[in-house]
């Protein structure tokens, strides 16, 4: 078992500037974003920024998202904005002919994607990134009903603000965050904090998993708002794929 301490937000990494704090409430709320640092422009500019209330779709090709996941050792960290599990080596999704490696997955709640106005409870992001570096960002919606096994293990693990917890003996496998049904609405959109950088592509899975009523509950001890608002469509189609 290994916990190491983050460097704080806004710490000075070597060779970069210092990036300002942001946060969901307060001084440093969304709606500031874009005033925080000329790096953080993107989050009052941007044209196409996530996440976006999914209303309408055209139906899109029948393009299969395909997940190799597999177990590896647990690597999770409190960032002071979600818990983010890391390290995921050797996870692949294969999507529209890229090949995309998984880097890290994380929470918010509520879901920041809504549908016709409605959010989920919960929402998992799969971050990952292909070879030329750009992001594709695979979104699961979390319902209440049945608990999650692996969310209990993460939950179980997960340790305070700025520390990591690694641990090799526990696996854990994100496949087990995946719904059966693969169905999926895609589009084009941003990351949902700060930079807020764009070209990265939104695959919302339209089946929801579930968690425990004490899982949801447990994780908004910790984190009782961590969702961005909703971000104009704009020019955008949103795409549905068969499953
Ligand atoms: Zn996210």
């Amino acid at each position: 078992m290994v916990v190491s301490i983050l460097l704080p937000q806004g710490a000075i990494a070597w060779g970069h500037p210092v990036l300002p704090e942001w946060s969901y409430e307060g001084e440093t709320h969304p709606d500031r974003w874009g005033d925080l640092s000329p790096a953080y422009a993107l989050c009052a500019q941007g044209q196409n920024q996530s996440p976006i209330d999914v209303t309408a779709w055209v139906e899109g090709d029948r393009t299969p998202l395909e997940v190799d996941y597999a177990p590896t050792p647990l690597a999770i960290r409190n960032d002071g904005h979600t818990l983010q599990v890391y390290d995921q080596v050797g996870q692949h999704l294969r999507i529209q002919d890229q090949d995309y490696r998984l880097i890290q997955f994380h929470f918010h709640t509520p879901s920041e994607h809504q549908r016709a106005g409605r959010s989920a409870p919960m929402e998992v992001h799969l971050v990952h990134r292909n070879g030329a570096g750009d992001l594709a960002v695979v979104s699961i919606l979390v319902e209440e009903g049945e608990a999650n096994p692996l969310i209990q293990t993460l939950w179980e693990h997960s340790p305070k603000v700025g520390e990591t917890y690694q641990e090799a003996a526990v696996q854990i496998n994100a496949a087990d965050l995946l719904p059966i049904d693969r169905t999926y609405l895609s589009y084009m959109g941003s990351l949902t904090t700060p930079p807020c950088s764009e070209s990265v592509r939104w695959y919302l899975l339209e089946q929801a998993i579930t968690m425990s009523a004490e899982q949801l509950l447990r994780f908004q001890q910790l984190y009782p708002h961590n969702a961005r608002p909703i971000r104009p469509l704009n020019q955008r189609i949103v795409e549905l794929h068969q499953g």
